[in-house]
């Protein structure tokens, strides 16, 4: 599938932030900064922390937005205290969820292995997982990330592999969502530092993922997988990011927080 035919996906973390009083008024400003176009072109999706779903939930609704979880267990139920299930998520009606968020990896021991069983665990709830992966920066300083990249998205898709076709799945709200799988780029370095990767470098790694992806999974899955970028990405260096071949959306923390700043590049991409 040629990027043309990828609908571009601009996911914003809210990460840690957003208490329930700034929702509302978060989205009639993000709204009102979107136009008709932009709309129908670009598929919007907010991570949200657990306490903030309801309300996110009821916010987009209406407005046609996707909302995800920051984060969800692998098991359906049990003595996980603290943790939340793919099937308490589906309850409420997320679709979708991080998972392996770097600073998941970082602070709570988020292992490949964690984020292959639940990215198995999300994909067989009807949820799209977007996995995060990334290098750090000693492993890009080393000349190793495609080896720390390749080997995350390896372990990922092969779990996913084992479990049967991505294919057999049914599309689900918001309805492009199509094959119930989206990585996330993301250089550990670039990561709410203000410091984000060159298009060359965010490009040659997104390639390099949809070329691994298709050794796993096939090239009809490759060419329709979008591959998000995130990493200090903003409203002046998005278009730039966007303009890339394999590059089919973003990932945005701390500009995802400010509604006319993530409406401005959601607009972006269909312009
Ligand atoms: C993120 O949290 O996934 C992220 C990319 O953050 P930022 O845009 O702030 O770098």
């Amino acid at each position: 599938m040629s990027a043309a035919k990828r609908k571009k996906l601009l996911a914003g973390n809210w990460k840690m932030n957003m208490r329930l009083a700034e929702i509302e008024p978060f989205f009639t400003a993000f709204a009102a900064g979107l136009d008709a176009a932009s709309r129908q072109q670009v598929d919007v999706l907010f991570a949200a922390p657990f306490t903030q779903i309801q309300a996110t939930l009821a916010a987009c609704r209406a407005r046609g937005f996707a909302v995800a979880a920051q984060n969800v267990h692998f098991e359906a139920s049990g003595a996980f205290t603290g943790e939340v299930s793919a099937v308490m998520l589906t309850d409420l009606g997320v679709r979708s969820t991080l998972i392996g968020h770097s600073e998941r990896r970082q602070y709570f021991a988020e292992t490949d292995e964690s984020v292959a069983k639940k990215t198995v665990t999300a994909i067989k709830n009807a949820m799209t997982p977007v996995v995060c992966v990334g290098e750090l920066l000693e492993e890009r300083k080393s000349g190793s990330t495609f080896e720390v990249v390749g080997h995350q998205v390896e372990a990922v898709l092969t779990a996913v592999k084992n479990q049967g076709p991505l294919k057999d799945r049914e599309a689900f709200y918001p309805g492009d969502l199509t094959d119930g799988l989206v990585i996330a780029y993301e250089p550990v370095w670039a990561i709410g530092t203000g410091l984000s990767a060159t298009t060359e470098q965010a490009q040659e790694v997104h390639a390099f993922i949809r070329k691994v992806a298709g050794e796993i999974l096939g090239n009809d899955f490759a060419g329709k997988l979008r591959i998000l970028y995130g990493g200090s990405a903003n409203p002046g260096n998005i278009a730039g990011l966007l303009a890339q071949p394999d590059i089919d959306g973003g990932l945005v923390g701390g500009a995802s927080l400010k509604p006319g700043d993530f409406a401005a590049m959601c607009i972006t991409p269909s312009a």
